[in-house]
């Protein structure tokens, strides 16, 4: 029977274990704590510490499965994608590692074994790769490589081949650790003659296993120096190794790929592969068919957009969320110019995605439903523009064409980025599909325009400090000073374990244990001081680097030197922070109950001043749903329950039922569950328990927190929201900086508190009255409300706002003399109601109708009361929001009299 990938990946990890390796989980996809990376790209990630000294694990041998995405930064094969059959933008790596245990003779025997005795592929289309050396950089062949490879094996010798520093000697960066590799490459030929093809980029013969054996250091002076602990690193693509052990020569005829290619196949008439012939149609290699291209782009993409999204990766419009964005886009555009799909069909794959890989990476399986959410925005989105700008696009290459010209203005592409979302690689492969050429300098350049205007910068900063020791900060969870020893400092990028510092120097200085918190998880580093006899330094900020804190700051008094003993005190800003963190754990429980389990966690920003807290939801939550979130977490607070702080194996704490993870960052094998409420287990499936695995500070008990007060819900990027909200003494700040402008408010207004709001509406309607019906020269017009007629002519009922009795008086008489019968007029004059009666004396006498007895009728319905003459009279109120009513009134009154 056939292996699936599945078998494979499970039988390459057991192979591993079965030698004394410990499984350690894939990574996520977002390197939460390494700035200098876009996305994981390789195995290695996770281990890069340890590489660089400054980390240990409980383990020397590992074996993994890593989720790789290369599609930007130092490794981009996103231009292969689709074109060939064996590059993707997201992989699946395996690896085996020693982390100073064994080396060349292990990793190179225990391959060999694997790949031909365990899943038995044929020795003669193997090739192994050695390093030749580099007489240039005094860099000797790795003979020892060669000498093993035709010692432990039964390779064919001649299969043993060079390779240059290009492709045989691996560096993690400028400096740090390096070393030779031995890659293992498979002739996928008819009939066996690849030989020359090794190395040589031909699809036909390609690299399946990379085995990197640590041995340098490279310093900063560019020196190599042997290595105390030399480490192996191997990384083999599942997705190439399928391949190869399911007898077919592309990745898209395995397992992995067919099921997604069968389920685009439903959306258009498109086969694929159908026009090669072959009894294998998904078996097709180098097939230049665009549809068969577009098929593969689609696939490839979809497993991508799930896997990155499901770890918490964004599609946005900078850094990693933009590669993103632009991965989609170029999926989305493939799938409607040659695959004449219509509306969002990227979102119609991920549950197959989910299916082929749910079980083994369960995260794209619990975030499905954010996964789809989010993509079908997105492609929504994008579709109303696609369709725009490839209109734009093509009335610009017609114009290059007939004019003979072949290269698109850089503004073109730019034009196409700014206003239809155009990527310029995507614009750029459509312009090759043309036969023309983007001026990608102009672009560039319009580019640079556009961000030096928006300010926009990138991120990521490019440098990685080595030979960082590992530092015991287990203290930090306690807040009492702390006595430590000074090891170094780092300056300029680079640790140093000399010399000294004096008052006004920033440095970051690294002490041998610390109380402080460095940054992580969210939760910001702690602010405080190092005391010495006679010198002071002020530390900004804690970062963590590997498993090294550094502490950020000034010297202010006296001067430091390495070995110095310094007394560590935390500043208490850390209690705001620590009120905040568990107040955070309560809003994301909150979260969850007042709108449902869709909601998770998109990030966090825990500081001493306040907490903000980012969380996938599709619409703006509501007023009334806001407040229930806040009050169930302060019911929380109220009962004062108690915070507790378990540490367990990874697998026990996945088991707890409602635990939440912050994805994205690092768990080692031992894990630290927070759980507010209770700390027992059975008690654990109740979903009054908030249960999170965090490293940060935490308070004892919810008492603590005082009150959690949110001031904001805002939405940051598609499916996105952010609450902003304080607590304890921020709270308090908070409830008496909105008392004091309610103050000022209800002064301003000569209203009380309560009543604001109705003065407020009564003086915005005075004032759309006022604009309607400008007072010309003091004399305002009446509004009429209501007319009613009499044996002696019309009688008026209507308003004027703005004026005073004497104002409303004179339109009376206006009224009067253009030969109403009687005119009742009300108006909001500065907080208070007046109104005024005028009744002519032939309707008194016809009909006995009063102007006094008609405002006392009236009135009360504005709170006020008056009186006067039968032809005149007036009344003050002082509920001016009900002066329509009292208009009403009038009008029903006159009514009724003169009916
Ligand atoms: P290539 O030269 O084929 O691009 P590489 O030298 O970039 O490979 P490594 O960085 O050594 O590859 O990665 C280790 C292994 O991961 C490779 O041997 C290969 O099996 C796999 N791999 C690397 N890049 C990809 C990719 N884009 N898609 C699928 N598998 C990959
Ligand atoms: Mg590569």
């Amino acid at each position: 029977m056939k292996r699936s990938c599945r078998d494979i990946r499970a039988e390459f990890i057991r192979f591993f274990e079965d030698r004394g390796h410990t499984f350690v989980p894939s990574g996520s996809l977002l390197p939460a704590d390494d700035p200098t990376l876009l996305f994981a790209n390789a195995g290695m990630n996770q281990f890069k510490e340890i590489f660089l000294g400054a980390a240990t694990r409980d383990y020397v041998r590992a074996v993994n499965t890593q989720k790789c995405i290369r599609a930007g930064g130092k490794h981009n094969d996103l231009e292969d994608v689709g074109q060939d059959t064996y590059h993707h933008t997201f992989f699946e790596m395996l690896g085996n590692w020693s982390f100073g245990d064994y080396f060349k003779t292990e990793a190179i025997a225990w391959a060999w074994e694997l790949l031909t005795d365990v899943w038995g592929l044929p020795k003669d289309r193997l090739y192994a790769t050695v390093f030749e050396g580099e007489a240039g950089e005094g860099l000797e062949a790795d003979a020892e490589a060669r000498g093993l490879w035709a010692r432990v094996t039964d390779i064919d010798p001649s299969h043993i081949i060079d390779g240059d520093k290009k492709d045989n000697f691996w560096e993690m960066g400028e400096t740090g650790p390096c070393g030779p590799c031995s890659e293992i490459h498979i002739d996928l030929t008819d009939d066996g003659s690849g030989a020359g093809l090794v190395n040589a980029g031909d699809a036909r013969v390609i690299e399946i296993w990379n085995l990197v054996f640590i041995q340098y250091n490279r310093g900063g002076d560019g020196k190599l120096t042997p290595l105390p602990d030399r480490h192996v690193d191997t990384g083999m693509g599942l997705e190439r190794i399928g391949m190869v052990i399911q007898g077919k020569k592309s990745n898209y005829a395995t397992d992995l790929f067919v099921p997604v290619i069968e389920k685009i196949e439903t959306l258009t008439d498109h086969r694929y592969g159908a026009s090669s012939g072959k009894s294998d149609r998904f078996d097709v290699t180098g097939s230049q068919d665009i549809r068969d291209v577009a098929c593969r782009v689609i696939a490839d993409h979809a497993r991508t957009l799930t896997f990155a999204m499901a770890d918490g990766i964004i599609p946005s419009n900078e850094g990693r969320g933009y590669v993103l964005r632009r991965i989609l886009r170029r999926a989305a555009r493939y799938g409607r110019q040659y695959l004449d799909i219509d509306g969002p069909f990227l979102v119609k794959l991920v549950p197959i995605v989910v299916d082929l890989m749910g079980d083994v990476f369960p995260e794209v399986a619990e975030r499905g439903r954010h996964v789809t959410d989010t993509i079908r925005e997105e492609e929504e989105s994008f579709g109303r523009t696609l369709d725009r700008g490839i209109e734009l696009f093509r009335r610009q290459a017609d114009e290059l064409k007939q004019t003979a010209r072949t290269v698109l203005p850089g503004g073109v592409a730019f034009d196409l980025y700014a206003t239809y979302g155009f990527p310029v690689d995507l614009t750029r492969i459509m312009a090759t599909e043309r036969g023309l050429t983007v001026d990608v300098d102009g672009y560039d350049a319009a580019m640079a325009r556009h961000r030096e205007l928006s300010g926009v910068e990138s991120r990521f900063k490019t440098e990685t400090i080595s030979g960082l020791p590992s530092v015991d900060d287990s203290a930090k969870y306690a807040r009492e000073a702390l006595e430590a020893t000074v090891l170094g400092w780092v300056e300029g990028g680079r640790y140093l374990t000399q010399g000294a510092l004096s008052t006004g120097d920033e440095a970051a200085v690294v002490l041998d244990r610390t109380n402080f918190y460095g940054e992580s998880g969210g939760q910001v580093g702690d602010a405080g001081h190092l005391l010495w006899e006679g010198g002071k330094l002020a530390v900004r900020d804690a970062q963590i680097a590997g498993d090294c804190v550094l502490h950020a700051g000034v010297v202010e008094d006296g001067s430091l030197k390495v070995g110095q003993a310094v007394r560590c005190e935390v500043d208490s800003s850390r209690l705001d922070t620590m009120r905040n963190h568990t107040a955070t754990h309560l809003l994301n429980w909150a979260l969850r109950e007042a709108l449902g389990d869709h909601v998770n966690q998109a990030g966090s920003e825990v500081g001493p001043e306040r907490l903000r807290f980012d969380f996938s939801h599709t619409r703006a939550v509501t007023p009334d749903e806001l407040a229930r979130v806040e009050r169930l977490a302060n019911e929380r607070i109220l009962a004062d329950e108690p915070v507790t702080v378990g540490i367990m194996p990874l697998e026990e704490a996945q088991k707890i039922e409602g635990v939440r993870a912050m994805f994205g960052e690092k768990y080692a094998g031992q894990v630290r569950v927070v759980s507010i409420g209770t700390d027992d287990p059975a008690a654990r499936a109740d979903r009054q328990c908030a249960i999170e695995l965090c490293a940060g500070t935490h308070m004892p008990r919810t008492g603590g927190i005082g009150l959690l007060k949110i001031l904001s819900e805002e939405s940051v990027a598609k499916g996105v929201r952010r609450i902003t909200a304080v607590t304890g003494a921020g709270a308090v700040a908070w409830a008496q900086q909105t008392e004091r402008l309610v103050k000022e408010v209800s002064a301003a207004l000569r209203t009380p508190p309560a009543r604001m709001a109705e003065r407020v509406a009564a003086m915005q309607k005075e004032m759309k009255q006022l604009r309607k019906h400008p007072a010309s020269g003091g004399a305002a017009d009446l509004a009429v409300a209501a007319e009613v007629d009499s044996p002696v002519g019309k009688v008026l009922v209507g308003r004027m706002d703005g004026g005073d009795a004497g104002a409303m008086r004179n339109l009376c008489d206006r009224r009067r003399r253009k030969g109403a019968a009687a005119v009742f007029v009300g108006g909001v004059c500065g907080e208070k109601v007046m109104l005024i009666a005028m009744v002519s004396r032939e309707l008194v006498d016809s009909t006995g109708v009063k102007a006094g007895d008609w405002v006392k009728a009236v009135a009360p319905v504005v709170g006020g009361g008056g009186g006067g003459k039968p032809t005149m009279a007036q009344a003050g109120g002082k509920d001016p929001a009900r002066l329509d009513e009292a208009l009403k009134a009038a009008s029903a009154w006159i009514g009724e009299k003169l009916a």
